[in-house]
């Protein structure tokens, strides 16, 4: 739990270093879960372990290693799942429950606690943080000392960039970032902190970032990936 009274817990899942995570009211024990991936079970028996209610879906951008269990999560759980309405377009992404969320909408979990969804694109066109109190939950947007792919269909490093400085302008440095996976020194971090150890905030101009983030890489390449949505049950693990 934070010491704005907002529970979040953090943990780890798939192949690919994601991270799931809780959050919510600590009173009433309702959380949301963002980016319900690669294994429904576990995201049950976690929350069963935690004592904790699963009352909202709530998807950062529609790449399969977000998703790809929001389908068999919703057959346990009958919650809503927000996502930004242009990325569900952008993806094809559809599901039972689906809210076609607009930037700046506030999700209410239990008495008191309000997430903002955030639209910052630049990885997909409708990436979204998730911002309650001092915390940010950013998806592919912003990692530990790293920052998301923009060579991939619908990405943009121009964006990108616009989207993470309007980040670190508008948000408290105390602000802790919640990535969407597993790839720093550490779990979360600071936004303070990323000021100066994150080499993709390092560049002093966004024609440099620009030329960084996408050396070595053809844009619009395809994700790697194994077909989404599934067309005979569970995605490959
Ligand atoms: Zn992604």
């Amino acid at each position: 739990m934070s010491d704005n009274g907002i529970f979040i817990h953090q943990f780890e899942l798939g192949d690919w270093q994601n991270f799931i995570y809780f959050i919510g009211d600590p009173e009433t024990r309702e959380c949301a879960v963002i980016d319900p991936a690669w294994n429904y079970e576990i995201i049950l028996e976690e929350a069963a372990r935690l004592d904790i209610t699963l009352s909202h879906i709530l998807c950062t951008h529609s790449h399969f290693d977000h998703v790809n269990e929001v389908e068999f999560l919703l057959k346990h759980v009958d919650v809503p799942v927000h996502m930004l309405g242009m990325e569900a377009d952008f993806g094809n992404f559809k599901c039972e429950n689906l809210v076609r969320s607009s930037p700046g909408d506030i999700v209410k979990v239990g008495t008191h606690c309000e997430i903002t969804m955030v639209h910052t694109p630049g990885h997909t066109p409708g990436s979204t943080c998730y911002h309650v109190g001092d915390q940010l939950v950013t998806g592919d947007t912003m990692f530990v000392n790293g920052c998301g792919r923009c060579d991939l269909v619908g990405g943009d490093p121009e964006i990108m960039y616009q989207s993470l400085w309007g980040l670190l302008d508008k948000l408290p440095g105390n602000t802790v970032m919640f990535p969407g996976h597993n790839y720093g020194d550490a779990p979360t971090a600071q936004l303070d902190e990323q000021l100066n150890s994150n080499p993709w905030l390092q560049h002093p101009t966004l024609q440099d970032f620009v030329t960084h983030r996408m050396e070595g890489r053809t844009p619009n390449t395809e994700i790697i990936a194994p077909a989404w949505p599934p067309e005979d049950g569970r995605p490959t693990k």
